[in-house]
């Protein structure tokens, strides 16, 4: 079976694990510091270390003072992630649409579901594109908006030159099994605010104070106090084991990605039941590969048809507008166009590091015969 994804783990990960797992000491301790430290040369940012990228969004959240009775502003077609972290504080979630040449957060959708309460914008990077990031940090000083950036999907990518993460106000990253690089689960937070990292540093560990820099001394606190709601979403050395590994290893993953991607985009862009989107993998990282299929009405059945063929495909996403603990009203007043119309139309084809051009050829081989058969539209 040709994967959707997958982790691509070498003898170094497993090397690194059994070396932590030798130690005796699997919490967090001076691994997660080595980690945070790499990671931070990488972006040229202080970077904290989290047990998942949701968690990475939450404490983000929580970090800048968002709660109940607040509301941010975020892309429907993302993974539930996003909007769980939204509600974890306590606000609420305003679903805003897509722009349909880049499937990317639409700002003057945005701008229409505006109130007193919108406190921040999280742009989600779907696939690794950013679109025209600059326009989102313009609308947010526009309306004094923290900006939470979802980069799960774009761990590696470039804007205007500069990595992500490397600038702007707060980036999130998941190191999640399936993203470009991973670390088994885990995330990790990037920005140069001070306040949201030492709150960040105490709320991933149940909110005590100062414990951060005695578990890298391997200690632990005693008398403490904890003023603020804190989580337990500290990392360990283990993950961070994998996660130092795979970081060295990133610029391998990031040339193949690029590579697999540019074979599929080659080998499609003619096909005129396939809408592409357009990314530029000069600077863009993807995570996955998601095509549009003009007209598809039966993904049901193309998702079987592939499967029979040793080819595992999936979608991304299901709206969250549409899910039921997200529905609002206001959606149906103010409907999300360019969502409700693509994403039945989407699908998601084999893309990881371990996958050949000769695979890409054949996934799209028999992706063309299902759709030309015409049973799926
Ligand atoms: C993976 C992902 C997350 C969350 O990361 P986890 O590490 O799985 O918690 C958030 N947003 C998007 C868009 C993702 O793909």
């Amino acid at each position: 079976m040709l994967r959707l994804s997958k982790s691509c783990i070498s003898d170094a990960e497993k090397k690194a694990v059994l070396s932590v797992l030798d130690n005796e000491f699997l919490g967090m301790g001076p691994k997660v510091k080595e980690f945070e430290d790499k990671l931070s040369s990488f972006f040229g940012r202080p970077v904290m270390c989290v047990t998942n990228g949701t968690a990475a969004l939450h404490l983000s959240l929580q970090a800048c003072g968002i709660g109940k009775g607040d509301e941010v502003l975020v892309p429907s077609l993302t993974y539930i992630a996003s909007f769980q972290a939204i509600t974890a504080t306590g606000a609420k979630p305003i679903a805003c649409d897509i722009e349909s040449r880049n499937f990317l957060l639409n700002i003057s959708d945005a701008e229409k579901r505006i109130t007193s309460k919108t406190k921040a914008i999280m742009p989600v990077h779907y696939t690794g594109g950013v679109g025209r990031l600059d326009s989102v940090f313009k609308f947010a000083r526009q309306y004094n908006l923290r900006v939470i950036e979802d980069a799960a999907h774009a761990f590696g990518t470039t804007y205007k030159n500069k990595l992500v993460g490397s600038f702007g106000d707060i980036s999130c990253f998941s190191f999640d099994g399936i993203k470009n690089i991973t670390s088994g689960e885990g995330g990790c937070i990037v920005t140069k605010d001070k306040k949201v990292i030492n709150k960040v540093k105490d709320s991933r560990l149940l909110g005590v104070e100062k414990d951060t820099d005695k578990r890298y001394r391997k200690e632990r606190s005693w008398s403490f106090d904890v003023k603020n709601q804190g989580w337990r979403y500290h990392m360990s050395d283990i993950m961070a084991a994998i996660g130092l590994e795979q970081l060295n290893r990133f610029s391998e993953f990031a040339k193949k990605r690029r590579k697999l991607a540019k074979k599929y985009d080659d080998l499609l862009i003619q096909n005129k039941n396939i809408k592409l989107i357009p990314r530029d993998y000069k600077s863009v990282v993807p995570h996955i590969y998601v095509v549009r299929i003009i007209g598809l009405k039966n993904r049901e059945l193309i998702i079987k048809n592939l499967n029979q063929k040793g080819i595992q495909v999936g979608y991304h996403y299901h709206p969250n507008h549409w899910l039921s603990y997200f529905k609002d009203k206001q959606n149906i007043k103010n409907p999300l166009k360019v969502t409700d119309e693509v994403y039945h139309e989407l699908l998601s084809l084999p893309l990881h590091p371990d996958l050949s051009e000769k695979n890409v050829s054949y996934i799209v081989k028999e992706l063309i015969k299902v759709i030309e058969r015409n049973e799926v539209k």
